[in-house]
């Protein structure tokens, strides 16, 4: 039981920084944090990924091309391009490896202010096996620690398969195959809204109609009134 909450924490968490910080704050530029909210939420961040943590000024770059390639040739992950889902976990994963040695520069990426190496890893790895080891009350649960330490990388195949593969669109003009996929979004708080998404990509609220929701713009929402972030413009 211990195991399966954690897990279900562990999502919602990973969800959150990820749509949150690493896509639409460092990508997208769609708010600014006030103060030393930044830093605040960037170890956040890397707590919570752990093992899965991508450094996200690489990650900001390979999401543009995502954006300005959208399901053409150039795009990094696309189910449309890629054969399978594991096929578009690995391309993923090799055009970011491509972007941080060639254009980034290790030395110069943000992971560079935190431990995010070979050894750093491994303890991550070391830390959540005797979590598991400790509260795992059969062989069974141990299937899920494979997406535990992988769960950044696991969610963000998943968005970019399911968004441009499956569900309706709102617009006419967009020459991609994005989509909304509503009926898995309460995984994702508002991240499966692709469609939306691609054609306002620095639009903080995803959702354009009454039937949409976006999770993740009612915490920003939160966050606002709380002063800890600033919206770029007006939503
Ligand atoms: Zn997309
Ligand atoms: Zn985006």
């Amino acid at each position: 039981m211990v195991i399966v909450i954690t897990f279900l924490i562990h999502w919602y968490l990973t969800a959150i920084v990820h749509g949150l910080y690493i896509h639409r704050y460092r990508s997208h530029r769609q708010f600014y944090f006030l103060r030393n909210w930044d830093q605040v939420f960037h170890l956040f961040t890397y707590m919570v990924t752990g093992p899965a943590y991508l450094d996200p000024k690489t990650y900001s770059m390979t999401h543009k091309k995502h954006h300005r390639f959208s399901d053409k040739e150039g795009d990094p992950h696309s189910p449309i391009r890629s054969k399978s889902f594991l096929h578009l976990l690995w391309d993923t994963q090799k055009n970011f490896r491509q972007i941080r040695l060639t254009i980034v520069k290790p030395q110069q990426s943000l992971a560079a202010q935190l431990p995010s190496t070979v050894i750093s890893r491994a303890l991550w790895v070391l830390l959540y096996l005797l979590f598991y080891y400790h509260f795992a009350t059969s062989f069974w649960s141990y299937l899920l620690l494979p997406i535990h330490l992988l769960m950044l990388h696991i969610q963000g195949a998943l968005i970019n398969w399911l968004g441009h593969k499956y569900g309706y669109k709102n617009f006419d003009d967009l020459n991609d195959n994005s989509r909304n996929t509503l009926s898995v979004d309460f995984l994702f708080l508002g991240e499966l809204m692709q469609h939306n998404h691609h054609r306002s990509p620095v639009k903080p609220n995803n959702s354009v109609k009454h039937s949409e929701c976006d999770p993740l713009y009612l915490i920003l929402r939160g966050l606002a009134k709380l002063s800890i972030i600033k919206f770029r413009s007006s939503t």
